[in-house]
């Protein structure tokens, strides 16, 4: 492939990182290519239609809060945010499936959280005083386990702050890093209920994250290469010189830049010496091809029992479980009828199991423990003309959209810095 006279950008992988990179590039001047090893574009972030179930399923439920303000941004720019669907303030319902207690924590939109003084609005049986500890957090500077900063025990933990930590971290909240849940209460919590809305996509991610932004970029010229696995890059004078792609190489011009944005096990084999996080942990969705009760909150947590969160939306209900390596050996369905007695349970629905299918990501997110975190790396790398983006980039944020959305922002704009300083 020619460069083009401003110089070529070879995206690999079409994850969020890689087409955030790309929308953001897309119309600057330069030919943007992206490279993506499998056939569907999305990465950890897809939808498709699954035979078994009957109907498109995503690869795991998606939540957005309205606080991630580089993902809201990223939906608006390709066209995709109308398919967001959240209530208009932020309320999150929750049962204990050990008492079949049931509660709303409702926060209220300004900063001030006046919400925890309310106790129809704070999680039942917590007092004023247990919440202060989330305001420590929020400056938490050196890294450490969560459990070496905040007590992990009691109401307010069970009820709320082990549900979202886990959700949001996917490791045992007591094992998470202290600096990257400080950094989601900052960006949510924090700033009030306007930043916590919880945002779903009503007719799968892909319809929100993925399909409009692969029409955004083929209307602006970019190409999209499937099935195109990038399986070597070749290194001389300081910057990449050379993609490998097994039947094909294709030399790089010295104003050609190369943004690598596939998953971290991916980047150290491609990168040789690039340290990155090396632990993973899994997550587990079930979907159901079932109706909810009309008018069921879209989103609701639950505590003591083996789903987590359960999500309904017209036609179908989807359950996810974080960390779940426990759940990856049991039967599948064994699985199926555990989760299904708890989501008939919850919503008042008949015991008999209707069409299902159980998405098993063992590699979901790199485990969000202080060591793990230690060994994010930047960015920029030694090599002029590469560039590094995915959700396990040093972004400061746990492995999540607005993670992914972020790097691939960064990586964009330090090309683009890079040829201003240039020029
Ligand atoms: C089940 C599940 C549930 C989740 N839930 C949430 C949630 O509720 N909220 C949230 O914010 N986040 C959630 N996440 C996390 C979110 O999906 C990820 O943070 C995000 O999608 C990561 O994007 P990425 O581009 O960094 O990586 P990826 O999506 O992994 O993209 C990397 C791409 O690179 C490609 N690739 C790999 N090697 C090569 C190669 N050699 N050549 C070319 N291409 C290559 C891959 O095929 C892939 O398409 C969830 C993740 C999972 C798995």
């Amino acid at each position: 492939m020619h460069s083009s006279e401003n110089g070529a950008v070879h995206v690999i992988g079409a994850g969020l990182a890689g087409l955030a990179a790309a929308v953001r590039l897309a119309g600057s001047g330069r030919a943007v290519v992206i490279h993506e090893a499998t056939m569907q574009p999305g990465g950890r972030c897809r939808s498709y239609y699954d035979q078994t179930a009957g109907m498109v399923i995503d690869n795991g439920t998606h939540l957005v809060l309205s606080g991630n303000h580089a993902a809201l941004a990223y939906a608006k720019a390709i066209g995709g945010i109308g398919g967001l669907d959240g209530p208009d303030v932020a309320e999150f319902p929750f049962v204990d499936m050990a008492t079949n207690a049931r509660w709303t924590v409702r926060f209220n939109d300004s900063v001030f959280p006046w919400w925890i003084f309310d106790r129809k609005r704070r999680v039942p049986q917590t007092r004023v005083a247990d919440y202060l500890p989330l305001a420590r957090l929020v400056w938490t500077l050196d890294d450490k386990p969560l459990a070496e900063v905040m007590n992990c025990k009691g109401p307010l933990y069970e009820r709320l702050i082990a549900p979202f930590f886990l959700a949001a971290l996917n490791v045992e909240p007591p094992n998470g890093s202290a600096k990257l849940a400080g950094a989601l209460v900052r960006e949510t919590l924090a700033k009030g209920g306007a930043a916590c809305r919880p945002l779903l996509a009503r007719e799968g991610i892909g319809t929100v994250f993925v399909d409009p932004a692969i029409t955004f970029l083929q209307e602006r010229g970019v190409q999209i290469r499937l099935q195109h696995e990038l399986r070597a890059l070749r290194f001389g004078n300081g910057r990449v010189v050379q993609l490998d792609f097994g039947d094909e190489n294709i030399a790089l011009g010295a104003s050609d830049n190369v943004i690598l944005a596939v998953p971290a096990y991916a980047a150290s084999g491609l990168m040789p010496g690039l340290q990155t996080p090396s632990v993973f942990r899994g997550i587990l969705n079930v979907h159901f091809r079932a109706d909810p009760p009309a008018d069921f909150p879209s989103m609701t947590g639950i505590i003591n029992g083996t789903s987590e969160w359960l999500f309904a939306f017209p036609g179908r209900i989807s359950v996810t479980i974080s960390d779940a390596a426990h759940m990856f050996n049991m039967p599948r369905d064994e699985v199926a009828q555990t989760i299904w007695k708890e989501v008939a349970k919850v919503l008042g629905l008949p015991d008999k199991l209707p069409p299902w299918q159980i998405v098993r990501e063992r590699r979901a997110t790199f485990a969000a423990t202080p060591e793990q975190n230690a060994k994010r790396p930047a960015a920029e790398t030694h090599w002029s003309n590469l560039f590094l983006a995915g959700d396990w980039t040093a972004t400061g944020l746990p492995a999540t959209l607005e993670s992914a959305i972020r790097s691939g922002n960064r990586a964009a704009d330090l090309i683009s810095e890079g040829a201003r300083i240039a020029a």
